[in-house]
């Protein structure tokens, strides 16, 4: 599923940056910093799967016997060491961890294998192994910003055959089940979801399809994506059933300048913060900011929110090579809800556009 990079130079790179944060070990189970640097993904089981990664020594694939049949081979880059059902994977992890002290543990590791290596390792001091793998994984190269493109281009084609479905006398949960379906269908492999929120439940951000009815003259805010070939597609158009209301019309207008705003804004060396400042100043100068109660976007890649954050705050200079959402949105709780939502990246010039389906409002029946 993952493709087939260059992992062993991937490995080498993340030595570097532990050199660099004086990590001696580094202990890698669930999350995408795992695949990131195998191209294998652990299940999220009792059982345990961990990447050991010494700082000088071979780094060691420990996984499940039952699991080692999923395991993809990647040349030199790691070694696999199947464990059986009567050892502790913890134990075995420990005897391959060399003697360092300092040790980075995954962000997503379950708290219950974090609390069994620190008793297997009394000495090491434990620290989060974002602070190694966080640069090199918002630094992406061409490869990944292609891979990137591709889930997009998928999704795009979900928006053009979205134009021509009917909206109005459906559920929300219904259309979600037929977004998720056509996104599988124009090329993802995995993890297809799709938030459908209409009418006032346009209002929440985060909604969940639920059992409302879509009737003419709403807004339906459709949020969707999935995996393909492990990197996500996430992007957001609203549809009107019929002639839209005249102050959904309004701040629909604001809504799509602001998002246009804030892509322009995308350049090497911008503070991330400062492309949510612009769109923000949009949507604030026409009076609407008091609904816009979110921040601008996230980063994607192998997680569908990671860093960068664009986010007030945030001064990290964006640099060539990052991807991420524009995603601001309007929410009149009780009336109607509205987003426009693209993934770009930065280019060596400025922004590179991934998604590019038309974002005004779009016409339904
Ligand atoms: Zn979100
Ligand atoms: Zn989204
Ligand atoms: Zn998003």
């Amino acid at each position: 599923m993952f493709p087939d990079f260059d992992y062993e130079t991937r490995i080498d790179t993340a030595r570097q940056a532990m050199e660099a944060a004086g990590v001696d070990l580094l202990l890698l189970s669930l999350g995408a910093d795992l695949p990131y640097l195998t191209g294998y993904e652990g299940t999220a089981t009792e059982r345990l799967t961990v990447l050991v990664l010494p700082a000088e020594d071979q780094a060691t694939l420990l996984v499940p016997r039952l699991e080692e049949p999923r395991v993809v081979r990647r040349g030199d880059a790691f070694a696999v060491r199947a464990w059986e059902e009567t050892e502790d994977p913890v134990a075995v992890a420990a005897s391959l961890a060399g003697d360092g002290n300092r040790v980075a543990i995954g962000d997503q590791m379950w708290a219950g294998f974090l609390l069994r290596f620190q008793s297997a390792m009394p000495g090491a001091g434990f620290v989060s192994a974002s602070g190694v793998t966080r640069l090199l994984r918002m630094q992406k190269d061409a490869a990944e910003i292609e891979h990137l493109r591709e889930a997009a281009a998928a999704v795009d084609r979900v928006v053009a055959r979205l134009d021509a479905t009917r909206f109005s006398g459906r559920t929300e949960s219904d259309l979600s089940r037929e977004v998720r379906a056509m996104t599988i269908e124009e090329g993802h492999h995995a993890d297809p979801f799709a938030s459908v929120a209409s009418g006032p439940n346009g209002a929440s951000p985060h909604h969940d399809a639920a059992e409302r009815v879509i009737e003419a003259g709403d807004a339906v805010v459709v949020d969707f994506g999935a995996r393909r070939h492990g990197y996500w597609s996430d992007t957001t158009r609203t549809f009107v059933v019929g002639d839209p209301d005249p102050k959904v019309a309004e701040a629909f207008a604001v809504l799509e300048e602001a998002q246009a705003v804030g892509r322009a804004a995308v350049a090497p060396g911008v503070p991330a913060q400062e492309v949510d400042r612009a769109t923000r100043r949009v949507i604030t100068d026409a009076g609407w900011g008091d609904y816009f109660v979110h921040r601008t976007g996230h980063g994607i890649g192998l997680e569908v929110h990671e860093e960068p954050y664009l986010v007030e705050g945030n001064p990290m200079g964006l640099e060539e090579g990052m991807a991420f959402s524009i995603e601001p949105g309007i929410y009149v709780t009780g009336e109607f809800g509205m987003r426009i939502e693209d993934i770009v990246a930065v280019g060596p010039d400025g922004v590179d556009e991934l998604n590019v389906s038309p974002r005004g409002l779009h016409v339904v029946a």
